[in-house]
C-alpha cells in the first residue's frame, strides 16, 4: 500500500467535507509562504498546482525558481500599491484587491501577454479594524471596477475572519461571505470562487460555500513562529 501523504489526506478531507451539503471538492491553495522552493517543488512532484504566497518579495524568487513547472500563483496577503507592477507581472490571481487604486494599477501594470489577472475582492466580514479587506457594501462597485478591466478577470470573493473559539461566530462570518457572493454570482454570473478557510476552520468554511481553501500548516506542518517580512 502507499503510504498516505499529509497531501492525499487533506484532499481526502476537502472532498469529504463537501460532501454532506453536497458540492464539489473546494480547490486546494497550498498556503507556501516560510516555505522554500524545494518544499514547493516536492508538493508540485505530487499533484498540487495552486500555491499562495503573502509577499511579493518572498514569492519572486520561488516563482522564478519554478518557472515551466505549470505551477499556479496567488497572492494572498496585504498588496501596497508600490507593488503592483510586480504582482501584476508575477502571479496568476491577486486575491486581495480592496480598493479602487489597486485595481487600477493591476490592470495598468499587466502584461499583455500573459492574459488576464484573475482577481478576488477581499471582505474584512468581521471588521476588524486592523486587518485589510473592504467594506462588504463596497463590493458591487470594486466588482464593476474590477470587470470593466480588461486586463482583469473577476472570479469572486476573499475572506480571512478572525480566528473565533466560538463556532456559531465562525459559521456566521462565513455565512455572510457566503451570502455577498451570491448576491455577487446575481450581477456577475462569470464569478466562481469564494476563498475561505485556513487549516483551523476549512470544514466550517466549506460547510458555508467555500469553494477554495487556502492551507498552509495542515499541509506542510508548523510554521517558524515570525513569518517573513516584505
Ligand atoms: C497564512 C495564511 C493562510 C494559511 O494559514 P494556515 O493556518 O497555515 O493554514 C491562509 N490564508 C492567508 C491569507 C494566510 O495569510
Amino acid at each position: 500500500m502507499q503510504p498516505v501523504t499529509p497531501l492525499a489526506a487533506l484532499l481526502s478531507r476537502l472532498d469529504n467535507a463537501a460532501r454532506l451539503p453536497g458540492r464539489p471538492a473546494p480547490r486546494l491553495l497550498a498556503v507556501s509562504k516560510t516555505r522554500s522552493a524545494a518544499e514547493i517543488a516536492a508538493l508540485a512532484a505530487q499533484g498540487q498546482r495552486a500555491f499562495g504566497e503573502n509577499y511579493v518579495q518572498e514569492a519572486l524568487p520561488k516563482i522564478a525558481a519554478l518557472r515551466g513547472q505549470g505551477l499556479e500563483w496567488h497572492l494572498i496577503g496585504h498588496l501596497q500599491s508600490n507593488k503592483a507592477r510586480e504582482a501584476a507581472q508575477a502571479f496568476d490571481w491577486v486575491q486581495t484587491v480592496d480598493r479602487p487604486k489597486l485595481v487600477a494599477a493591476l490592470a495598468r501594470h499587466r502584461p499583455p501577454q500573459a492574459g488576464p489577472l484573475n482577481v478576488l475582492v477581499q471582505v474584512n466580514i468581521d471588521a476588524e479594524a486592523s486587518k485589510s479587506g473592504c467594506r462588504p457594501q463596497d463590493v458591487p462597485a470594486l466588482a464593476e471596477a474590477i470587470a470593466a478591466q480588461p486586463a482583469l478577470r473577476l472570479r469572486g470573493l476573499m475572506a480571512i475572519p478572525a480566528p473565533d473559539p466560538d463556532w456559531a461566530r465562525r459559521r456566521a462570518a462565513f455565512h455572510a461571505m457566503s451570502t455577498l457572493f451570491e448576491a455577487l454570482q446575481a450581477a456577475h454570473p462569470e464569478v466562481d470562487t469564494l476563498s475561505m478557510g485556513m487549516s483551523e476552520d476549512y470544514l466550517d468554511a466549506i460547510a458555508e460555500g467555500a469553494t477554495m481553501v487556502r492551507i498552509g500548516s495542515a499541509l506542510f506542518g508548523p510554521r517558524p513562529a515570525k513569518p517573513q517580512e516584505a
